[in-house]
């Protein structure tokens, strides 16, 4: 599709972000182009508009940006997946490992139904343990999820083998 390479135009790698030997890829730039910004919405509209998706959850906080227009454009409800300490109400929790420590994702219980068939949202899948750790906060509370969905993947650092067997859609992969 010729929209994705405006939309792989519109990334500014930025090197030494955020620190050294990082290509850190900055999507900022793209939301700053309306008509490329809706490129990316619409392709992903366009793949998951006809499968039955009632829920979109997207990660803190580049996974709203992407995720809650999907969500609107496909008719399904939006459930933020959330950093620690951020939602008010009964929460479950995953953790998952980053290079130094580790980090959390919080969701709401009663957001999701057993049943839901979920979409997650994210920019950007590196080593995968964030999806992952998504994943694992639909399943249980019994939706079953359909498929992931982030616009860049780091393909160096098989996050997709992560994922268990899961559907993966990206736009771009960055090498
Ligand atoms: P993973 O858990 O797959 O290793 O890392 C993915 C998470 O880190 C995503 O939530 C993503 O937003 C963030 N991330 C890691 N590297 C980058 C990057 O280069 N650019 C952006 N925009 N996000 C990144």
């Amino acid at each position: 599709d010729p929209r994705i390479y405006g939309i792989k135009a519109k990334i500014r790698v930025v090197p030494d972000f955020p620190k050294k030997g990082i290509m850190f890829q900055d999507i900022t730039t793209l939301l700053l182009d309306p008509k490329t910004f809706k490129d990316t919405i619409d392709l992903f509209v366009e793949r998951y508009r006809d499968m039955n998706i009632s829920v979109v959850a997207g990660i803190e906080a580049r996974g709203f940006i992407f995720g809650s227009p999907i969500a609107l454009a496909i008719g399904a409800k939006f459930v933020p997946l959330r950093k620690p300490k951020k939602l008010p109400g009964e929460v479950i929790f995953e953790e998952y490992e980053l290079e130094y420590g580790s980090d959390r994702l919080e969701m709401h219980v009663e957001a999701v139904d057993p049943g839901d068939r979920a979409l997650i949202v994210d920019d950007l899948i590196a080593t995968g343990g964030t999806l992952c750790a998504a994943m694992s906060l639909l399943e249980r509370v019994g939706a079953e999820v359909v498929e992931c969905a982030c616009v860049i993947e780091l393909p160096e650092l098989m996050g997709r083998e992560r994922l268990g067997g899961k559907p993966l859609c990206v736009l771009i992969e960055y090498r």
